[in-house]
């Protein structure tokens, strides 16, 4: 059934292994569609993509079957994205399959929240933990000039849903691009503050798919943290020792934010994160050139002790450090062209769940 003789003796009980650097398997990003219904500059800059085929797409079924794979060698937390993980219908069944899911510590959905106030009800009632929404601007004219589509009041709308309906620990994302949404990090603190949510900026990313970055509209942590300091005044961050991609920072009332950083301040050395993506192919890492196809071991009846052998035959194999590679390149330009993108769509970030 698998490619080489690896057995279920090989998985060591608990699934206590790690990489090639150490670094455990623990969190698990599933994407369960490409789709998205935005257009968003940083990410599908394009109107139209090529799609990976229905029929190739796992169901609900096949990625609980993986998923319950993956716990039973040490993840414990799962986050559902896309695409826009709400295009895909009956999301809820999904999240209630999952949610009966003893080894999972961390349900997440991260979504645009365009679709999340008609769900969100549906979602804590079916297990979801907590969810992380985008919001890259306050203004409804820039975040559609941002995101190609008219739905910033959806969006505003999802996060008071995600509120009301008890949804702890929201996380706000936005993503910081110099020129045209850099004026707005103390808004989206303040806003966050009366949204009880937590705010994280990101770095523009030059991920697959990314086809207008540039380095010069890198609006960058320190760049950040130096804006947010006028405002605010001292800036103290929070030291935590986690692998969570966001190093969080708290103001001097106690206001907590993040800043993910890895365009400028990569933090490979701890990345415990893999990635499915709707058609079954797991990446090792947000850059990796090539994907395994766990799809068709799984369609060809692949047990769960064979298929947990080859996962972690496989990342115990792994090097992958990406983004650090990427940051130690001299002059970084878009990673890829469009028509390679339209050859292997797997290589887009939105396909492979970002
Ligand atoms: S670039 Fe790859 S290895 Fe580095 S943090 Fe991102 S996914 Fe992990």
């Amino acid at each position: 059934m698998l490619p080489d003789s690896q057995t279920s003796a090989d998985v060591s009980p608990g699934g206590s292994f790690a990489d090639q650097l150490g670094r455990p398997l623990h969190s698990l990003r599933v994407s369960v569609t490409d789709r998205c219904n935005l257009r968003c500059n940083y990410c599908m800059p394009q109107e139209e993509y090529v799609w990976l085929p229905r029929q190739e797409l796992l169901t609900f079924e096949e990625i609980a079957r993986l998923v319950e794979v993956f716990t039973s060698l040490g993840v414990h937390d799962v986050r559902l994205t896309g695409g826009e993980p709400l295009l895909r219908r009956d999301l809820p069944q999904l999240v209630r399959m999952l949610a009966a899911n003893p080894r999972i510590r961390d349900l997440a959905l991260t979504t645009n929240g365009v679709l999340f106030a008609e769900q969100a009800e549906q979602l804590r009632a079916a297990g979801l933990h907590r969810v992380t929404i985008s919001l890259d601007s306050l203004r409804p004219e820039r975040f559609s000039a941002l995101a190609g589509r008219d739905s910033h009041a959806q969006v505003l709308a999802g996060i008071a849903a995600a509120r009301s309906v008890g949804f702890p620990k929201l996380k706000l994302d936005t993503v910081v691009l110099r020129g045209v949404n850099d004026d707005e990090l103390a808004d989206l603190i303040e806003y966050g503050r009366v949204a009880e949510a937590e705010v994280r900026f990101i770095e523009y990313m030059d991920v697959g798919g990314a086809t207008e970055w540039s380095a010069e509209k890198v609006f960058t942590r320190a760049e950040m943290l130096q804006q947010l300091a006028k405002r605010y005044g001292t800036i103290a961050p929070l030291n935590e020792n986690s692998s969570a991609p966001a190093e969080r920072f708290q103001l001097s009332d106690g206001t907590v934010f993040g800043i993910i950083a890895s365009t400028t301040t990569p933090f490979c050395k701890s990345c415990d994160r893999s990635r499915l993506t709707a058609d079954g192919l797991w990446y090792l890492c947000l850059y990796a050139q090539a994907g395994i196809d766990l799809r068709k071991l799984l369609r060809a009846g692949a047990t769960p002790d064979e298929l947990a052998a080859h996962i972690s035959s496989i990342w115990r194999a792994r090097t992958d450090r990406g983004a650090e590679l990427r940051a130690a390149t001299g002059k970084r330009g878009v990673l890829i062209g469009i028509e390679q993108l339209r050859q292997d769509p797997h290589l887009e970030m939105h396909t492979r769940g970002g």
